[in-house]
């Protein structure tokens, strides 16, 4: 590596020999302009780029950083998995220890009242959707799924559908090479409206097999369900012989030990019955790895047991499994107090910093997870949020960024904090937010 190495420079090679220079699209900077930060290293709430610069960190690569980063025991639990073979593609005894702790953690059997009984390990939450798609499909024999505008659940070729005109019509492709068959294979549906899922079902009598929905969502910014909506969603599916898919990938073990799902069974009396659940993020605690996990009878349908076909090469990988293992031990109830703590100090102080300069704007949050919209009006679903004055967001993200904070790089996504923002770190990001604050207000539309 040269000595006089930039951002610039960096992404200009990179942009040679990778499409964009990234390895997935968000990162190139591409909704708030300049070129991205090329990060070398990261340790606890920071992280350093190619020129040497030090970032508070607010990505927490898109979660799975709860503790910080790189912190030295899930660092240790890796090195230690790794001094002892990279990968088998053979059973492990950790991967059933894995299995047993998040079994555990999300309150036992469903029997016990938790909330899987069974769980496979994959290395992507775009694996962990897709498998539970088609899980769902043999399981009950029917060729159609829900799901709703602005949640994301990974690449996978149906689940890249965007809403077609009107309620309850047959989804659009939402990406060129997703033929349009394929996307026809998904409703797409507005978010939090229950009628629209009564509709669909209607109009689609025995044809659908299972709702996904983002447990809360956070891929269009964080916009929560309504109290009782996802327990309506249950229902609704399951009066139709459907099942419920609930999207944890990034709200689990994130914002609660037991995640949203954990965190709504607290609020609520009436728990809800899920059939199957996602996870990633922060259980691979860096490391690539996902999981999808359910109600034991519809788990059994995949392969060896069933007929439903799944694996993966590097499933179950050792060196993740170490990381996942470490992350989850590690994050106990002080972790996530703290990062309630530090996230309503945060959602505070953004929200005085842009009253402050009269810029109209929601913080919208589900737990510990929270984004700005900058729309006087709490969002309800993703026409909401497609409404506010995006406009705003890169002068405020740059801001930001030059006073050593980095922001998600897009008005779309969440803010994530760790347990290990600190008082230097917090006051960094709170001295830093009058200056974003005031380059959003003076910001004009299309300027
Ligand atoms: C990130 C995410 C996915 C996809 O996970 P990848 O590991 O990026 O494939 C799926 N669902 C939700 C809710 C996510 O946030």
């Amino acid at each position: 590596m040269s000595t006089m190495t930039s951002n610039e420079s960096q992404f200009a090679r990179a942009r040679k020999v990778i499409p964009g220079g990234v390895n997935s699209p968000v990162r190139a900077f591409g909704s708030v302009g300049g070129a991205p930060r090329f990060i070398v290293s990261a340790a606890g709430p920071r992280i350093t780029d190619v020129e040497g610069r030090e970032y508070v960190d607010l990505v927490a690569s898109w979660g799975p950083a709860i503790l910080g980063h790189a912190h030295p025991e899930v660092v240790a639990a890796v090195q230690d998995a790794a001094s002892r073979g990279l990968s088998f593609g053979a059973t492990t005894p950790a991967e059933t220890e894995l299995a047993e702790l998040v079994v555990e953690r999300l309150g036992g059997t469903r029997a016990q009242g938790g909330l899987v009984d069974e769980l496979r390990l994959v290395s992507t939450g775009t694996e962990a959707t897709m498998t539970a798609i088609r899980l769902a499909r043999g399981f009950t024999g029917k060729p159609l799924v829900v799901k709703f505008a602005g949640h994301y659940h990974g690449h996978s070729d149906g689940l890249l559908a965007a809403a077609g005109s009107g309620v309850a019509t047959f989804g659009l492709p939402a990406s060129a090479g997703v033929p349009e068959p394929i996307a026809a294979q998904t409703i797409v549906l507005p978010y939090n409206d229950l009628d629209a899922a009564r509709s669909a079902f209607a109009a689609h009598s025995g044809r659908i097999a299972a709702v996904i929905v983002e447990a809360a969502a956070a891929n269009m910014g964080v916009l929560a369900p309504d109290p009782g909506y996802n327990a309506a969603l249950a229902s609704i599916a399951h009066a139709n012989d459907a099942l419920l898919i609930l999207d944890e990938v990034l709200t689990g073990f994130r914002v609660a030990p037991d995640g949203y799902w954990g965190l709504e069974k607290t609020r609520s009396t009436e728990p809800y019955d899920v059939d199957l659940v996602t996870f990633g993020k922060v259980i691979g605690g860096g490391m690539p790895m996902a999981a999808v996990g359910g109600r034991s009878d519809v788990m059994e349908h995949l392969a060896p047991n069933g007929p439903v076909y799944q694996a993966g090469t590097l499933s179950g990988n050792p060196l993740a499994v170490a990381a996942g293992f470490a992350t989850l031990r590690l994050s106990d109830k002080e972790t996530y107090a703290q990062l309630d703590r530090v996230s309503s100090t945060l959602q505070t102080a953004v929200s005085d910093a842009l009253t402050e300069v009269g810029v109209a704007h929601t913080i919208q949050s589900a737990g510990n997870l929270f984004s700005v919209l900058f729309a006087p009006r709490p969002a309800r679903d993703y026409a909401d949020v497609q409404a506010q004055d995006a406009f705003r967001f890169p002068p405020f993200f740059h801001a930001m960024l030059e006073r050593g904070v980095a922001l998600p790089p897009s008005v779309y996504e969440a803010w994530f904090v760790t347990a290990a923002h600190d008082d230097r770190a917090m006051n960094q990001i709170i001295d830093a937010l009058p200056h974003a604050a005031r380059a959003a207000a003076e910001i004009r539309p299309g300027s």
